[in-house]
Order: structure tokens, then sequence, then C-alpha cells
């Protein structure tokens, strides 16, 4: 692998399929990208055991294989791929800066963002230690939803990534049971009547998970309702937590535009940001689809964009 030379060209801050696949095709165009890995090396498939929607793979992978997978590629294009943590940033001028682990200070000509976004969880020990073995906790129903067909499932939330996980999970599943902790749902009206119209889901509502059952994979989720403090057990053998995702985007506050929550706003049908010469790419800017394939897609669509950007600037 090359060491690159400042400014650089092409500078990707993350390292899911979205920075990946920009490093693949940057360093295809001569854009010498240099990648930040950040903290999640490989990102949010790290967590993730079988993918089996990923074209490609006609057998399934895990994800961290799939990640090593994308980071030989784009190594072997010679990416320049660095550890560290991106802190800080300076959009201001032409030519953007950067800080690793708040000391090192990296200079680039164009900036390709895919530092992607983290599910939340509800912080239970059991689900998590049961979703760090893979054994049947999981925080989306498009990857997992397969292992439990003919199987009752719960889902956790009640905004609208919860009410399409189970009704996505409802045609696959004997029953979904919604864990709703009040008693209405955020999501909007049309997914709400969805959810109500869809004959194998039941909402418990004014519910809350108070733990997780099983040793190695789940057995059953311990609830209580919240108004009449009575606590049951629903036999399951899924746990589907759906009470939203937090984009890493916190170092861009004050520099790029993004909504309510954090994810990045670019421009229709484009990568683009509001800063020129910044790319936006992954789940940092996509709370709809949020898939491997669809961050692989636009890291790709922000490396063209880059690499039109700095032929238009003159700088080979
Ligand atoms: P939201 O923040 O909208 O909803 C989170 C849900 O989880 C809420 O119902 C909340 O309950 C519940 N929740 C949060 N914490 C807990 C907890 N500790 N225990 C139990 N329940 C909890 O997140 P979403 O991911 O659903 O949506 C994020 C954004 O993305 C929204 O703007 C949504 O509209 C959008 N989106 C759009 C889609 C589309 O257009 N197809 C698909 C998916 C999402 P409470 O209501 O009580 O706060």
């Amino acid at each position: 692998m090359s060491e690159q030379k400042e400014p650089f060209k092409t500078l990707i801050i993350g390292s899911g399929p979205a920075g990946y696949t920009a490093a693949i095709y940057a360093a295809r165009a001569d854009l010498q990208p240099v990648m930040v890995e950040g903290m999640q090396p490989g990102g949010q498939l790290m967590d993730t055991n079988d993918v089996e929607n990923y074209p490609g793979y006609p057998e399934g992978v895990n994800g961290p294989q799939m990640m090593m997978d994308f980071r030989a590629q784009a190594a072997r294009f010679e990416t320049d791929i660095r550890s560290g943590f991106v802190t800080k940033v300076d959009f201001s001028g032409p030519v953007h800066k950067v800080w690793v682990n708040d000391e090192e200070e990296l200079e680039a000509h164009s900036i390709i963002i895919s530092t992607g976004a983290a599910a939340k969880w509800l912080g239970l020990e059991n689900e998590i230690r049961i979703r760090d073995l893979g054994g049947g906790v999981s925080a989306c129903a498009v990857c997992d939803g397969f292992f439990y067909r003919g199987q009752e499932v719960v889902v956790v939330g009640a905004g609208d990534t919860a009410a399409e996980e189970a009704t996505y999970l409802a045609k696959l599943c004997k029953k979904v049971h919604m864990v709703v902790r009040r008693d209405e749902m955020r999501a909007s009206k049309v997914m709400q009547h969805r959810v109500e119209n869809t004959e194998n889901i039941e909402i418990h509502w004014n519910t809350e998970t108070v733990d997780v059952l099983g040793e190695n994979t789940v057995e059953g989720v311990k609830v209580v309702n919240n108004q009449t403090k009575e606590e049951s057990v629903i036999d399951v053998t899924g746990f589907f937590v759906a009470i939203g995702h937090k984009p890493n985007t916190k170092m861009f506050k004050g520099w790029l535009d993004m909504d309510a929550t954090g994810y990045l706003i670019h421009k229709p049908d484009s990568s683009h940001s509001n800063v020129e010469g910044v790319f936006i790419s992954g789940d940092a800017g996509d709370k709809v689809y949020r898939q491997a394939v669809t961050a692989a897609g636009t890291g790709c669509m922000a490396a063209l964009d880059a690499e039109r950007y700095l032929a238009a600037k003159g700088i080979h």
C-alpha cells in the first residue's frame, strides 16, 4: 500500500460497505484515496453473523468475513487505509481539514463521509449477551427475519422502523408480537393501519421488556405491563429491537446540514452535501434503506461525484 501525499485528492471517513466501495471506485479512478477506518473498522456488519442478501455470496457469508473481503479489494487498488477516529473537521476552506484522534491533522481536496449509524439497543444484559452470541437478537428484520420462518418473534418499538419490521416479519413468521411502551404508536398513520390490519401481529400496549430469556438462544421474552405492573413471558425464538438508530455524525455538526436525529442531508439524487467537495454515503445519510447493498451503492455514487468534482477543479 502506498503512502499518499497531502493534501490528498480524496479522504474517506469510515469503513463499512459504503467506505470500502467508495475506496475501490476512487482508487480505480486514480484518486489515491486515504481511508480513516473509524471506531469500529468494518462498521455494523462486524456485529452481523449471516448475511444472505448481499448479491455475489450464493451461500451467504458472515459479516466480518464480508468486510474483510471488501477491505482486501480496497487495499488491492492501493487505498491507504489508516486506523484512527475522526474527532474534528474544518470544512471552511477550499482544502478540507480533518483531525484524527484529536491529534493528527489531515488535509484533502475532497471528503467522502461513510461514518454509518448504530442501532440503539435496550441495554439489557441478556439482550446484549445473546446478540453477541448470534442467538436470535437482531436489529434488522430484512437481514435476519429469514431465520425465523414459521416461528414467533417479538418486535420492540413503535416507530416507522418497528412497524416496517413487524409487517416484514409477519410475512415469514407464524406470529409477531409488537411490544409498545405507550398506548399509541409513533409510526405514521399508514404504517399503523398496515400493522393493525395484519392478522398475525399482536400489539402488546403499555408493555416494556424486562428480560430476554435463554442460555445461548432466545427462548422467551419477559415483559411487564407498565399500567397494571403484571409480568408475563412471551414464548418466542427471535427478539427484534427497532427503537431507532443513531448516525455517527456528531463531528460534522455546524458544518453539514443534518436532520433532528443527526442524519446528514444530501442533495436529491446525488451524494453532494451542502459543502463543496464533501460527499455523503451510507447510513450516515440514509434513515430509510440501511442495507449493506444500498450503502455500497451510495459509496460508489460518492466516489463518482468526487471524481467529477476534482476533474472540474482541475485537480489531477
Ligand atoms: P423513531 O425514533 O421514530 O421511533 C423509535 C420508537 O422506539 C418509538 O416508538 C419509541 O417509543 C420506541 N422506543 C425508544 N426507546 C425505547 C425503549 N427504551 N423501550 C421501548 N421502546 C422504545 O425511530 P425509527 O427508527 O422508527 O424512525 C426514525 C426515522 O426514520 C423517523 O423519522 C421515521 O419516520 C423514519 N423512517 C422512515 C421510513 C420510511 O419512510 N419508509 C422507514 C423507517 C424509518 P415512543 O414512541 O414511546 O417514544
